[in-house]
């Protein structure tokens, strides 16, 4: 494969621009593979990406059953940051959020990284106290993090309204390494090195069985036929609940609608990304100059994955009291994503009853900040067999001791 450079552009402009290859392959199915993973979003990608580069395993296809990146990869509002609370999160999600920083090298493919800061915004007493908690908890694990005053927020975001009635600005949690990356070019970058290994993806390649012999894995059958393979990784997030029951088990997860919206786009009025999780709406501006915001989850589970007039006006409304600019614009797009939401908000990496078969799954509403951690957790998961030190807390065996991870204070309602 041909690097992309400043060289190449110039090269192609003088030839006008006939000589790019295509980014990645699109092959028929092989008869069997050393590992299959279901599911070419943002995990299922980076998880093959890592076994490709960190244990040369190559012999890989991944299967989609719409177009890679089109589920909620494709869908989501691209917040990054890593302070969570507990230190086995911390770990994961800080490993993520530093491969981030290079991942644009290290793909030769410019994910657009943009680390302008994430501020969570203290609005009661209580939040307060949490987030105090939550930046000595960070300062532990090395996580920088600081607890920021009301006039620092103001500084920092000047169209915010920090005197509200009703939920005035009383501090906020600041990572200034946190940010945003483009979704789309996490999934592309990382889709055109796997292929550029040798890996197969196969797009519109819906899985709709798992088979087994003395309950070890040993394929598929997809809508392109049956497909066999030494290892499997189920990465399908939303619809991880519908592939446990063809491998024969079941997960503690719900399956829920996410919705998100964007507004029209205007000049540059906000350079850092903010979360208002006491009203419950979160904001960045895209390049396009489209503010990006996002909303909160269905009250019921489905699998809709679309948006609902409902939401905007319930996110739109908790928001305009902080920002009062909202109320002017008009807005131009909603939609929605199926999350996978598991009881303590963690995700789960890790073995499944069926051997040979791994999941990566639980991400829920903010499992985009963790895409480059959670491939590079699970490929060696699936590599060893075994849960290395990243995931070893993250097996869905804590649902059955009692040991769980919880972030519904970072993670429940946040992204
Ligand atoms: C509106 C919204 C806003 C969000 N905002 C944020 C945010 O700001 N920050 C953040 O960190 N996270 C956010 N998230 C969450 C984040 O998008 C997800 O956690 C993350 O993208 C999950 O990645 P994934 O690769 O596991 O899943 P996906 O990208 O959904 O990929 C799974 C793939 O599996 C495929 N699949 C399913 N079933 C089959 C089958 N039977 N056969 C073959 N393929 C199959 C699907 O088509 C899909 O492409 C948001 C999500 C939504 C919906």
């Amino acid at each position: 494969m041909r690097r992309y450079s400043a060289f190449a552009i110039a090269r192609e402009a003088l030839r006008f621009h006939s000589g790019w290859e295509r980014a990645w392959r699109s092959p028929n199915p092989k008869k069997s593979y050393d590992v299959i993973i279901v599911g070419a979003g943002g995990h299922g990608l980076a998880t093959a990406y890592y076994l490709g580069k960190n244990f040369g395993i190559t012999n890989v296809a991944i299967l989609e059953k719409g177009w890679l990146g089109g589920g909620n990869t494709g869908r989501n509002t691209t917040i990054i940051r890593s302070n969570y609370l507990q230190d086995s999160s911390a770990a994961l999600y800080e490993k993520a959020r530093s491969l981030y920083e290079t991942l644009s090298q290290d793909l030769n493919y410019n994910i657009m990284f943009s680390p302008r800061g994430v501020m969570m915004l203290a609005q009661t007493e209580h939040e307060v106290r949490g987030y105090q908690r939550t930046a000595q908890a960070n300062a532990l694990q090395g996580v920088k993090t600081e607890f920021i005053s009301p006039q620092r927020v103001k500084e920092l975001c000047p169209i915010m309204n920090i005197d509200g009635p009703r939920y005035p600005v009383l501090g906020a949690l600041l990572q200034e390494r946190g940010g945003t990356a483009r979704h789309d070019a996490v999934a592309w970058g990382y889709a055109r090195a796997c292929s550029d290994m040798g890996m197969d993806i196969i797009q519109q390649c819906e899985v709709v069985g798992v088979r087994s012999a003395g309950g070890v894995v040993t394929g598929v059958d997809t809508t392109k036929g049956a497909i066999d393979c030494k290892k499997l990784g189920l990465v399908v997030a939303g619809n991880s609940g519908a592939l446990a029951g063809m491998a024969g088990f079941r997960l503690p997860m719900e399956s829920v609608a996410l919705q998100a919206l964007v507004s029209e786009p205007i000049k540059p009025c906000m350079d850092v990304v903010v979360m208002a999780n006491t009203v419950h709406g979160y904001l960045s501006q895209s390049d396009k100059g489209e503010m990006v915001i996002g909303g909160g989850t269905d009250g019921f589970n489905n699998y809709t994955q679309r948006g609902s007039f409902h939401h905007v006006e319930e996110t739109v409304r908790a928001l305009v009291e902080t920002f009062p600019m909202l109320s002017r614009l008009k807005m131009l797009r909603q939609w929605g994503g199926i999350v996978d939401v598991t009881g303590d908000r963690s995700p789960i990496i890790g073995k499944t009853p069926l051997g040979n078969c791994f999941i990566n799954a639980g991400w829920g509403t903010g499992g985009f900040k963790a895409i480059p951690g959670g491939g590079w957790a699970t490929a060696e998961l699936i590599a060893k067999g075994e849960p290395g030190a990243l995931s070893a807390e993250f097996g869905m065996e804590r649902f059955i001791e009692g040991r769980f991870i919880d972030e519904s204070v970072a993670a429940g309602v946040a992204h």
